[in-house]
């Protein structure tokens, strides 16, 4: 089984070299969460029956800014990876440069198996668990894998009651009608193809852009919006899946047929092998690993989804020339507008979703030249170049604030 966590930090030490001696205490606190919080929540289910399941939620650094990330319902969670995806978050946020730390959450269920009332109970319980570990200035959650506003509704309600005054900034990602952001639902597929968009403008060996292959893995918010944009911009998505299989037709999809539903034609190992220019696994965590990373014939990877990609994949796919464009920058789009979700809540004043998507643009532009310009400079990888100023900025913030 490959530890999410044990591919974090060999990410993290991939960075040492880059970084001068007073950031090595720096590094070594890195490679430790700040706060570990663990239970057993329990719910009555519909037959009257008590179920208690794990939750999860680990705070990893507020050096730069309030922890900040996604809860995860999914039967897969673990200590491991709830780590792993709070570093990443604090990683991210530098990477974007907004004042955020990193946490994360979750709880190992499986949601189908709930109904809506056992799913609000639950939600119910862990807002219980977490309430007192969260706010507007400590640590403010948002969905990630099956959660969504619904989800975000249920907590805010659950913590409104709990602490007796609104506080909507204590959750991003939450519905318009509850102080959520114009263009946050669709906020990390746009923001990933604004960068892909830069990518392909800057590097002059890349595909041009109308007509680019494109086969995208997992098609939940991530990547159903990233496939709708990237086609909306003359690319061409060629297959998309679920985790029930994919769908694959070297013409080029519909993609806004398929959201319903569609018949598989392909697996998702196939899916990964496709003569495609673009690779964009926008699912779930090790999809690329060293026992596949060889059949890739894509000539980028281009990751959406968190942690997509093992680093044994990663130095077999650099050896074949293959750039990967990595997750702390691609999918920032959505934390991007969070912020933005949680500056309007703070000023209980609302953008349009002109002024909200333009942001985006911007900060998602800037960070990609930022990583590209060292990628020049040092002839590193995307990755290494990203996580030497993410880990800087965040160390930084770390020796201003006396904590090295
Ligand atoms: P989601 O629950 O909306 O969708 C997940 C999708 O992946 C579904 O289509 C599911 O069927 C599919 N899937 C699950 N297991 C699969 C497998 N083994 N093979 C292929 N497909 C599989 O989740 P999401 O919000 O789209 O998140 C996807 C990824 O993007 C996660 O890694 C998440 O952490 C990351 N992410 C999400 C956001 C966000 O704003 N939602 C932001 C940044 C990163």
């Amino acid at each position: 089984m490959v530890s999410a966590f044990d591919n974090a930090m060999k990410q993290l030490d991939q960075v040492a070299p880059f970084l001068g001696k007073e950031y090595i205490r720096g590094l070594k606190l890195l490679r430790f969460p700040q706060k570990i919080l663990s239970k057993k929540i329990s719910i009555k289910t519909d037959n009257g029956k008590n179920k208690s399941f794990q939750a999860y939620r680990i705070q990893f650094n507020d050096a730069r800014g309030p922890y900040k990330g996604g809860i995860r319902y999914h039967i897969n969670v673990s200590e491991d990876e709830v780590k792993a995806l709070s570093f990443w978050m604090a990683v991210k946020c530098a990477v974007v440069g907004i004042p955020y730390g990193g946490a994360k959450g979750g709880i190992v269920v499986d949601p189908s198996t709930l109904s809506r009332g056992e799913s609000q109970r639950l939600t119910f319980a862990y807002a219980d668990f977490i309430a007192p570990y969260i706010g507007p200035w400590i640590d403010v959650p948002a969905p990630d894998v099956n959660t969504d506003g619904q989800i975000m509704a249920w907590l805010l309600e659950a913590y409104e009651k709990k602490v007796g005054y609104q506080a909507p900034a204590t959750f991003t990602g939450k519905p318009i009608e509850l102080g959520g952001s114009q263009g946050r639902t669709e906020a990390t597929g746009l923001g990933g193809v604004t960068v892909l968009k830069e990518f392909l403008k800057k590097c002059p060996t890349s595909p041009r852009l109308r007509g680019t292959k494109l086969a995208v893995q997992g098609f939940g918010n991530v990547g159903y919006w990233f496939a709708h944009f990237a086609q909306k911009e003359g690319f061409k998505v060629v297959a998309v899946s679920n985790s029930k299989g994919g769908i694959y037709n070297s013409k080029g999809l519909d993609i806004d047929k398929l959201i319903d539903s569609f018949k598989s034609n392909i697996t998702n190992e196939e899916l990964l092998a496709l003569p495609v220019d673009i690779l964009v696994p926008a699912a779930l965590e090790n999809a690329i690993t060293k026992e596949n990373a060889d059949r890739v014939r894509a000539k980028v990877v281009f990751e959406m989804a968190n942690g997509p990609t093992t680093p044994e994949a990663d130095e077999i796919l650099a050896k074949r020339k293959i750039d990967v464009i990595p997750d702390v920058l691609t999918n920032a789009g959505g934390v991007t507008v969070s912020y933005f979700e949680w500056a309007q809540n703070l000023n209980g004043y609302y953008w349009e979703k002109e002024e909200v998507l333009n942001k985006e643009r911007k900060i998602m532009i800037k960070a990609f030249n930022d990583i590209y310009q060292l990628v020049k400079e040092k002839k590193i990888t995307y990755r290494k170049a990203a996580f030497i100023l993410a880990i800087k900025r965040i160390i930084d913030a770390m020796m201003l604030r006396g904590r090295v």
